[in-house]
This record gives structure tokens, C-alpha cells and sequence, in this order.
């Protein structure tokens, strides 16, 4: 299982998002204090902002555990963006560790991250990637969360919802396959993320709205989202709402 998060707002430094917490990710990918499925997120990390001059989120990704990386901590110093994906990986057991597959993936304009694992890979990826979305190179990615990811690339319309097609992506995983689908994505406008299998958090203060694997520090104002719903987020306000509703509020 992994740990991953999203933020919305104020451009912050990424620094200042990614370690300063007293529970950061940084933290969470060698001492998670939810994580119920493996104790590490060793295998691997990825961070995908969004950036004004740039129509396409830029995004670092390493196959090492992000304590390992000191350069991405000093360059994290000096950049600075108001929408961010990153996440930290425990690698399902089946799959690889290369840096292909340490998330967020990225198609288009959009970040996307999977926390969880598929039960049966086969009748997932067999009826989610046909045809695989046209010149997507992420969900090619030799992992179970590629299929999930190449499905929503399939759903998500330029400007409209994030949220309704990852709360259908997870209708039609649940349906073919048990598994736990913890999808968080990103548009640079907006944040989505499914609770289903694992936790999910968040925290909206003047300025900005986290929604993260667990909280990043003891604010009471943390919300858990229940499983089986879909939190929507965007500058002005957040939804959640049950993933049966099939539509996402923002
Ligand atoms: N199944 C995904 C992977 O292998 C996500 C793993 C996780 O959530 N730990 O990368």
C-alpha cells in the first residue's frame, strides 16, 4: 500500500508540502501511522505539479524510497506550485520497482495516483485497457494501477468533472475484480480521490485543501472520508459524496 497525497491553493514550496509536516509524506513513506497493508513505501516515489508556464504538469519521479534522494529535497527548496500529486510506493507484490511505475501518472493535462492493488489483474486489465487510450504512455506501465489509470483516460472530458469518471472507474474495477482502489487525480483546477479499501483524509484551511492517505499533522479539522465515497475538491469548496451516486459534485 502506498501513501500518496494532492494540494490545491496558494503556491507553496514543495519542500515545505512534501517534508515540513510534522507527519509529511516524507515522513509516511518510512513511518505511516494508517498504512494497513506493508509498513514501507521503499519502492519508489513521484511528484507531479502543475506550473503556469507549462500546459502539462511537470513531474520527478525515482525508483528509490524519497529519503534516499537528498537532490530532490534540495530542488524541492526552490520550486513552487498551487496543485500537486505525489505519492510514495510500496510495490504490489507482482510487479516491478523500475521508476515507470512510481506514480502520479501523468496523460494530458492530468495526474493520477493509485493506492491499493487489484486482486485479479487479468479480467481488470483485459476489460479497462481496450483499446488503450491513444498516446498514453503511462498506461502502458507494466503495473495493475495502468490499467485503472488508462480507463479514466478513456472517461475524463477536457473541463468537465474529475470526479465522476474516477468514482466510474472504481464502479467498473469493483465489478470485475475485488481490489482496492484508492484513485487520486488532479487537473490542475481540481482534485478527485475515491475511498474504497484504504484511507483517505481532508483538510481544507484559508489558502488551500489537502486530501491525503492520512493527515499530515494532528489539526482536528482532518476529515476522514468514509469508504465508498468520492471527495471532490476545487478553490471554492469540497464534496464528498458516495461512489454509487455516480456523479461527482465539482
Ligand atoms: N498496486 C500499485 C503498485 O504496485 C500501488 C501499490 C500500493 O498502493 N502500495 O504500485
Amino acid at each position: 500500500m502506498c501513501r500518496h497525497l494532492a494540494y490545491l491553493g496558494a503556491p507553496v514550496g514543495l519542500h515545505d508540502l512534501l517534508f515540513g509536516p510534522p507527519h509529511a509524506l516524507h515522513v509516511q513513506s518510512y513511518a505511516p501511522r494508517e498504512q494497513a497493508h506493508g509498513t514501507v513505501n521503499a519502492d519508489g516515489f513521484g511528484v507531479g505539479w502543475y506550473d503556469p508556464g507549462h500546459a502539462a504538469p511537470l513531474r520527478y519521479r525515482r525508483a528509490m524510497p524519497i529519503w534516499g534522494d537528498s537532490s530532490f529535497a534540495d530542488a524541492a527548496r526552490v520550486i513552487r506550485s498551487g496543485c500537486v500529486v505525489a505519492a510514495v510506493r510500496d510495490a504490489t507484490p507482482g510487479f516491478g520497482a523500475d521508476e515507470s511505475c512510481a506514480q502520479p501518472f501523468r496523460g494530458d493535462t492530468w495526474l493520477f495516483s493509485h493506492n491499493g492493488a487489484v486482486a485479479d489483474d487479468g479480467a481488470l486489465a483485459d476489460r479497462l485497457t481496450t483499446p488503450l487510450p491513444a498516446g498514453v504512455l503511462d498506461a502502458r506501465t507494466p503495473v495493475d494501477s495502468a490499467p485503472l489509470f488508462a480507463h479514466a483516460m478513456r472517461l475524463w472530458r477536457k473541463g468537465e468533472p474529475l470526479g465522476s469518471a474516477l468514482a466510474a472507474v472504481v464502479r467498473e474495477a469493483r465489478d470485475c475484480s475485488a481490489g482496492r482502489y484508492n484513485l487520486l487525480a488532479a487537473d490542475g483546477e481540481r482534485l478527485a480521490a475515491t475511498a474504497s479499501g484504504d484511507t483517505f483524509y481532508t483538510l481544507r484551511r484559508p489558502g488551500g485543501v489537502w486530501i491525503a492517505s492520512e493527515p499530515l499533522d494532528d489539526d482536528p479539522a482532518w476529515q476522514r472520508v468514509p469508504d465508498g465515497h468520492l471527495v471532490t475538491a476545487d478553490r471554492t469548496g469540497t464534496a464528498i459524496t458516495a461512489i454509487d451516486e455516480g456523479r461527482g459534485a465539482r
